[in-house]
């Protein structure tokens, strides 16, 4: 290893700009480099994690292998860094705080009074250095979530100048993330936005060592004279991040404006070469599809996308596997609760009912399963889709009339998905949910176990509710198997119709751990039958 070197990014003019994918792709870089990198993700919120709130207001709730619940942002560096990440990983204001009131009730600040400066800031320099440990990284990078003048990440931004006096300027560099507007009245790219956001983090004491400008449009060389002029760094220092097809290219459009080489140049670290050509195959199969499908989500967010960010992206990644642009029909499930939904799936060809929560759409989502099944369209089922897939199976295939879920229907006759006992005993405990990664194994011959081309598997969940026990034979006798479950046989995992096309459902959430270079299998299995291909025979499409 070589000694510790930190990346620290900060985002300035407003928030959502993309610093996520950013940070990700210039790990991306560091990574070809050889190096070892860790990201540590900052949100200033006082929510200890993002468990408790809704996609409507949030995004998806990413989930980690050790069931932390998280901002979804985590989920692309994941997926860009190929790391596995863990509860340290994304320290928010709830957790620090939480951290340091928990301290102070143990009497651990000795009497003193306890104060954001040495205090607060000192936690916060102790996390980034014990996550850089944990991973034994060369490069840990730290994105500070929310813009550079917000209440709630100035002791963070103040504890990062420490760490920099601290690890000497060598070792730390800063990189400001900005926003250069186009606004159509005035036809040219303006930088005050970005002059102001920059002083003000001078303000704080930092001088940004590079400028990131995201815009529509490559930003301009008088646009970047400019901002070197006022921001105090050289021309070759502001780097512009661009709007792109895909943000998959973002590390190609980072390289060849040499980013890289001025962080390792900045941090005394040797350039290596490097080898992205599997990354660059992929990229140039998303960007030049031969082929094209339609995968109908039928969800209930559908007019907030971002709830199923990680589906999507999973389509992404399978596509780009099989040469094919995956084209998303959104259908809104609780258009459907009273409504045939025939008419809005004709003509897809695949569809996927995603995880959910609730009574409202979960008709409509049955609708789309009984649709699917019927005219053998190739169907896979997340987590409450899965569950719904039992309810539809029993109701239509086993007589099961009015089957239910006991989250929709408490008092139903067939409570086929239900609160398991040792589920009500977690519940006491506080925690509610099942999160993080199970072990599955899956059944010799299965079609799940040919995609997976292995015999167990760990995906990630985040449910209360699982198949009831006493209707598994019922249901597998009229047809539908089991074909992957908890080792100790008790939970049922996933689920197919022998004979279709395509029709797998699974309780966890698969699309959690899909990256472009390694693909969720079930997505690709999908995929791949939505093409009219043999879901089990995959080799990749050489481009
Ligand atoms: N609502 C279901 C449960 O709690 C499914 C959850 C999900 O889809 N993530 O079990």
């Amino acid at each position: 290893m070589v000694g510790r070197k930190f990346v620290v990014v900060t985002g300035g003019v407003f928030s959502s700009l993309g610093k996520g994918i950013f940070t990700s792709s210039l790990g991306k870089l560091l990574q070809a480099k050889g190096y070892k990198v860790v990201p540590v993700k900052f949100d200033g919120y006082l929510n200890v994690d993002a468990g408790t709130m809704n996609p409507f207001r949030h995004g998806e709730v990413f989930v980690l292998d050790d069931g932390t619940e998280c901002d979804m942002d985590l989920g692309n560096y994941e997926r860009f860094l190929g790391i596995t990440m863990n509860w340290w990983n994304n320290p928010t204001g709830g957790k620090i705080f939480q951290l340091v009131l928990n301290k102070e009730r143990r009497g651990e600040y000795l009497g003193r009074d306890v104060q954001f400066i040495p205090h607060v800031t000192e936690e916060i320099k102790n996390w980034i250095k014990k996550v850089g440990d944990d991973f034994d990284a060369d490069i840990v990078l730290v994105e500070v979530g929310g813009t550079v003048g917000d209440i709630e990440n100035s002791y963070f931004i103040e504890a990062m100048r420490q760490l920099r006096a601290e690890v000497g300027q060598n070792n730390l560099i800063f990189i400001h993330l900005t926003y250069v507007p186009e606004p159509s009245s005035v036809g040219e790219q303006k930088t005050k936005p970005t002059q102001h956001s920059v002083r003000m983090l001078q303000s704080m004491g930092i001088q940004p060592d590079i400028i990131v400008a995201r815009s529509e449009r490559p930003i301009t060389d008088k646009v970047k004279k400019k901002i070197a002029l006022y921001c105090n760094v050289p021309e070759d220092h502001v780097i512009s991040d661009h709007n792109l097809e895909t943000i998959y290219q973002v590390p190609f459009l980072l390289e060849e404006q040499g980013l890289h080489k001025l962080v390792l140049d900045h941090l005394g670290l040797e350039d290596r070469d490097q080898d992205m050509s599997e990354w660059r195959r992929l990229v140039n199969n998303i960007l030049n599809p031969d082929h094209e499908v339609t995968i109908a989500i039928v969800g209930k967010y559908t007019d907030v996308r971002d709830a199923y960010a990680s589906v999507k992206e999973a389509l992404i990644h399978s596509g780009a596997w099989e040469k094919a642009r995956v084209k998303i029909k959104w259908v809104e499930a609780s258009d459907y609760d009273d409504k045939d939904i025939a008419p809005a799936l004709e003509g897809v060809d695949g569809i996927i009912v995603p995880g959910g929560f609730g009574a409202r759409g979960a008709e409509g989502k049955i609708r789309a399963i009984r649709y699917a099944r019927e005219n053998d369209i190739p169907f896979l089922g997340l987590c409450f889709g899965f569950q719904l897939a039992v309810v539809e199976f029993a109701r239509s295939v086993c007589g099961m009339e009015n089957a239910n879920t006991t989250e929709i229907e408490p008092d139903t006759p067939y409570p086929v998905i239900d609160i398991l006992p040792e589920q009500r005993e977690i519940d006491r405990l506080g925690g509610t949910m099942r999160l993080g990664a199970y072990p599955a194994k899956l059944k010799p011959g299965s079609l799940v176990h040919k995609l997976y081309g292995k015999q167990i598997v760990y995906e990630r969940h985040r449910h209360r509710y699982e198949v009831n026990p006493e209707y598994i034979q019922d249901l597998e006798a009229g047809g539908l198997i089991f074909s992957g479950r908890s080792p100790d046989g008790k939970l049922m995992e996933f689920l197919e119709i022998p004979g279709r096309r395509y029709f797998v459902a699974t309780q966890a959430h698969p699309e959690l751990k899909s990256r472009l270079e390694s693909p969720a299998p079930l997505f690709l299995g999908l995929v791949r039958a939505a093409l009219g291909r043999d879901p089990e025979k995959f080799k990749p499409e050489s481009s």
